[in-house]
Parts: structure tokens; C-alpha cells; sequence
């Protein structure tokens, strides 16, 4: 696909992103790997030079996780005062595998709304008034 051919219309960043695809033509796959990016869209060579989600996603990820599973902890601990033992055994992997599930479409999440949005690095307008 070269850029005439893009989409008329950019396709929308929420589920672009959470599928992993280009934010610019919306086809391209956006990893190459688990968390790695490639370096360019394989199908309008959108240079991914530009994506740089941070800890964002891990950010994100942490939160929702946190909260779930210390609710679910508590909730847990007061209707069935569990042994410690159960807790970790039951919590652990569920952190981590959530984790594994959403670290990746809020990463593509993430990327996708950066190209919406054209965030980049700030920088200090020396001549403005
Ligand atoms: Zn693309």
C-alpha cells in the first residue's frame, strides 16, 4: 500500500491500538515480538520511529491490577479468612498472568492515540510572548 492508497479517513485509535495495528493505515502489525516494535509499517511503512509509550502502559496495567486484585483479596480475606499460603497462591498468578494479557493492546493503545494526537516531547517556545 503506498500513501495513496491509505485509508481516507485515519481508522480510529482505541481499537487500532488495542488490536496492535499501524495508527496510520490500520492493517500493519504494530509488534515484532511480544512488546517490541518494528521499525516500520510493513504495509505503508509508517516509520514507528516516533512511538514512545514509556512506562504508560505499565502504568495503566499496574493500577488496574492493583486495584482488582487487592478488592479481591479483601473480599476474599473477609468472607473466608483464608491461610496466607492461599493468597499468594491464588493472586500471584493472576497478576501476572493479567499483566502478560494487557501490557500489550494498552502499549498499541497507547502508540495509536500518541499518532492521533501528535504528542511528542515538549519544548520551550524561546520566542513566544
Ligand atoms: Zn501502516
Amino acid at each position: 500500500m503506498s500513501l495513496e492508497n491509505l485509508p481516507p479517513v485515519p481508522p480510529e485509535p482505541v481499537p487500532t491500538g488495542l488490536a496492535g495495528r499501524c495508527p496510520r493505515c490500520g492493517k500493519g502489525g504494530l509488534f515484532d515480538g511480544f512488546l517490541k516494535l518494528k521499525p516500520a509499517c510493513p504495509v505503508c511503512g509508517l516509520d514507528f520511529g516516533f512511538a514512545d509509550s514509556a512506562d504508560g502502559p505499565a502504568f495503566f496495567a499496574m493500577t488496574f491490577i492493583g486495584f482488582l486484585v487487592a478488592g479481591a483479596a479483601v473480599i476474599v480475606e473477609l468472607a473466608y479468612t483464608p491461610p496466607f499460603w492461599l493468597h499468594i497462591v491464588l493472586w500471584l498468578p493472576l497478576i501476572l498472568l493479567l499483566a502478560l494479557i494487557l501490557l500489550r493492546p494498552l502499549k498499541g493503545l497507547a502508540i495509536a492515540l500518541q499518532y492521533a494526537h501528535r504528542a511528542k516531547e515538549g519544548e520551550i517556545d524561546r520566542d513566544a510572548p
